[in-house]
């Protein structure tokens, strides 16, 4: 009978899909009443709210540990959960998916794509994976590698897989795809090493590629065969002038919202950074740069462009458009509009006429941003700060946000009912400066290739510059009310990279935080109701769903993405955190408890006596900041879950520092070598660096401002 059953399941779904058009799982009963979680962002509109409210604001804080399963890999885990038919689905590190019984917590079963740990090192940051969609018993994810993947959401077994990208290239995916009208949309990332970005569209039945619209010229000026071509024929192209874009591919990646509108049937996507960020060096300082920092509409059937709204023209400081959309209505001069929300990386709030792309409002959801003081609403334009085109002055510029943005990947939440948005916001200050020398001005295949100095951008090597990174690096949880453009209330938080937000109609909205910290707030005045100590940094963001009418809330833990790696000592206390990979679930009255948590074990400071020269360690911290930084942080500061370089064994032994660093000891462990693109020389100088940078913190450490991390 089961053989039978499997063997008859792939004709019914061949003879449904021939005959009822393929929509968004979320159409079903059970996702609109909010017993399921079946899109990563909820629903369509991606709000992130549940119409549940047997959780509220009366009981929240009874909310217990209802299970938890501890997770392999102990890097960044960003996925929100999704639940469908009674199974919980979430996607880890490594690209791996795994099933569970979503009320009792036993494994169903797991899919590994078997990621090739060297392709690390074309992951700006970390080998993360958001999500992942289901539609029709079919489960579809992205792999670290380029690979689209579709499994029976049953039984795990793979049904086809889809090379999207060219691996020869440092192209990866670590967004959720988006079901649309029997299609599977997949972006990409890689911008800050230098790729050309797009959107696909897959065939859900066999993954054969339905169009691709390229969000960047084409580097040799001619026709793609792609649905982008006329726009870009007719209007794009000419937003770009001569620079390295034609070498670079010129960035742009898809590499998060891909959002479909139901009521006006048209796709929307967010569009990343430029490569490189320079825009003197990408393209000259000339043009928009069209569709850089973007939200692009398209006609999901064929991916021919509807319209656009650039948030960022001529981007040059890494402010990706590619955050979270939210489709919402919104009362303006007594009308109801049918709008967009983002919160984008660089600090402002945009409303969006989803009809024609139209810019309603923009205004700050954070303070002290200094690249630009607002937005000419007729223009849509910003009104910049000549200062902060540093390509431009030729002087270097602290901006306000920096790279990583005033909100970065980690999801927002909307609630109709009270109008408000649920940001998780943050301030990260960042340096740029034009590329001083032939190094900065070299592309490399390993590495990023930004098209400034990589160098100027570390924090000083004093104590003093030190503690100010730490004091001036913080994260907000932002009520937005985008009727009024203003902050309704917020809360601080000592730390950057908190997790991302739901909300719910028991007026509640649930955040992780960096401090490990599972927090409840009323949705409507920001009043905190609930703390849940959970050992571990979150970034993700929770869901919720009803299994035999009870109501759980879904969340991973762990710290991981491009912060906590690069962020060196900017990372304040929430370095002391532990990072533990793991899914946990709640209820009221949840009674598991958590494992005791492993000893700290003390850190010997034993670095070998210095032998390199003065030029050696300037050397090797030019090296360090273009090829170590991303991975093993600033200042090669470690960060608790790539190795502590400072610490390190490699250290002494200047040959197996070599075999590893040079020559790929360890590739299949995500650290390949850098000797195809750095000489002997420059390796051995990059090894004297970071011995100097274990002198200094064993030497200093009684006044670091935060413990030294293991
Ligand atoms: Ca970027």
């Amino acid at each position: 009978m089961r053989r039978l059953g499997l063997l008859l399941a792939p004709l019914l779904l061949v003879a449904c899909e021939s005959q009822v058009p393929e929509t968004e799982a979320t159409d079903t009963a059970a996702a609109s009443d909010g017993t399921e979680w079946s899109n990563i962002g909820f629903d369509a509109k991606e709000q992130r709210h549940s119409p549940l409210d047997q959780i509220n604001e009366e009981n929240v804080g009874e909310l217990g540990i209802a299970w938890f399963k501890d997770l392999p890999d102990a890097r960044g885990q960003e996925a929100t959960p999704v639940m469908v038919d009674g199974k919980l689905y979430i996607s880890t590190a490594w690209s791996k998916v795994f099933a569970y019984d979503a009320k009792t917590g036993e494994e169903l079963w797991s899919y590994d794509p078997e990621v090739p740990g060297e392709k690390a090192v074309d992951a700006c940051c970390d080998v993360v994976n958001r999500g992942v969609a289901i539609s029709r018993g079919k489960l579809f994810f992205g792999t670290i590698d380029g690979r689209l993947i579709a499994l029976d959401a049953n039984t795990g077994a793979r049904l086809w897989e889809t090379q999207t990208t060219d691996n020869s290239k440092p192209y990866t995916i670590t967004g959720a795809p988006r079901v649309v009208k029997n299609m599977v949309m997949i972006g990409n990332g890689g911008a800050e090493f230098g790729v050309r970005g797009y959107l696909s569209a897959y065939d859900v039945s066999d993954g054969s590629m339905k169009w691709r619209f390229y969000t960047v010229p084409n580097p040799e000026g001619k026709p793609d065969g792609a649905a982008s071509d006329e726009i870009f024929e007719k209007a794009a192209n000419k937003t770009w002038g001569d620079g390295n874009w034609r070498e670079s591919g010129g960035g742009g990646t898809v590499w998060d919202s891909i959002v479909y509108d139901k009521d006006l049937d048209q796709l929307y996507f967010g569009v990343g950074n430029g490569n490189p960020w320079n825009h003197g060096v990408r393209s000259g300082g000339e043009g928009d740069n069209l569709f850089l920092s973007s939200i692009v509409a398209v006609n999901p059937d064929t991916g021919k462009y509807l319209w656009h709204y650039q948030a960022t023209p001529a981007e040059t400081w890494d402010y990706t458009g590619t955050q979270h959309i939210i489709q919402a209505e919104l009362e303006i001069d007594g009308q109801m509009r049918k709008v967009l929300y983002q919160a984008p990386k660089n600090g402002f709030f945009f409303v969006v006429d989803r009809v024609d792309g139209t810019l309603i409002d923009a205004n700050p959801f954070v303070d002290n941003i200094n690249w630009a003081t607002g937005y000419n609403l007729d223009t849509g334009r910003p009104i910049e700060n000549p200062e902060a085109r540093f390509y431009k002055t030729g002087k270097p510029f602290i901006a306000i946000p920096g790279a990583l943005g005033a909100h970065n990947w980690h999801p927002m939440s909307y609630n109709p009912a009270t109008g408000l948005v649920y940001i998780p916001a943050q301030q990260i200050p960042q340096a740029y400066a034009v590329q001083q020398n032939d190094f900065d001005k070299k592309r490399e295949r390993k590495g990023f290739n930004v098209g400034m100095s990589m160098t100027e951008t570390l924090i000083p090597d004093d104590m003093a510059a030190f503690k100010a990174a730490v004091a001036g690096t913080t994260g907000r949880l932002v009520a937005f009310n985008p009727k009024t453009g203003k902050v309704e209330w917020s809360h601080d938080y000592p730390s950057a990279w908190n997790g991302g937000t739901m909300t719910t109609a028991g007026n509640l909205v649930f955040q992780g935080t960096a401090l490990g910290q599972f927090k409840a707030y009323t949705a409507d005045k920001g009043e905190e109701l609930l703390s849940l100590d959970m050992q571990s940094g979150i970034v993700s963001a929770p869901s919720t769903y009803i299994v035999d009418g009870e109501q759980y809330i879904a969340f991973l833990t762990s710290k991981g993405g491009a912060f906590p790696l690069a962020a060196g000592i900017a990372g304040g206390v929430s370095r002391t955190i532990p990072n533990i990979p793991r899914l946990v679930v709640l209820k009221i009255g949840g009674k598991a408890e958590l494992p005791a948590l492993p000893e700290k074990s003390e850190v010997v400071w034993d670095p070998p006596e210095q032998t390199g020269t003065p030029e050696q360690i300037a050397r090797g911290r030019e090296l360090y900041g273009r090829n170590c930084l991303v991975c093993h942080g600033d200042s090669a500061i470690g960060n608790g879950f790539t190795p502590d370089l400072r610490i390190s064994g490699a250290l002494q032994s200047a040959e197996l520092w070599k075999s590893i660093v040079g020559d790929g000891a360890l590739k299949d462990q995500g650290m390949v070598g850098f000797g195809d693109q750095v000489s002997d020389e420059g390796i051995e100088a990059m090894r004297h660096y970071v011995i100097e940078r274990s002198h200094w913190t064993k030497e200093n450490i009684a006044d670091l401002a935060v413990p030294v991390v293991r």
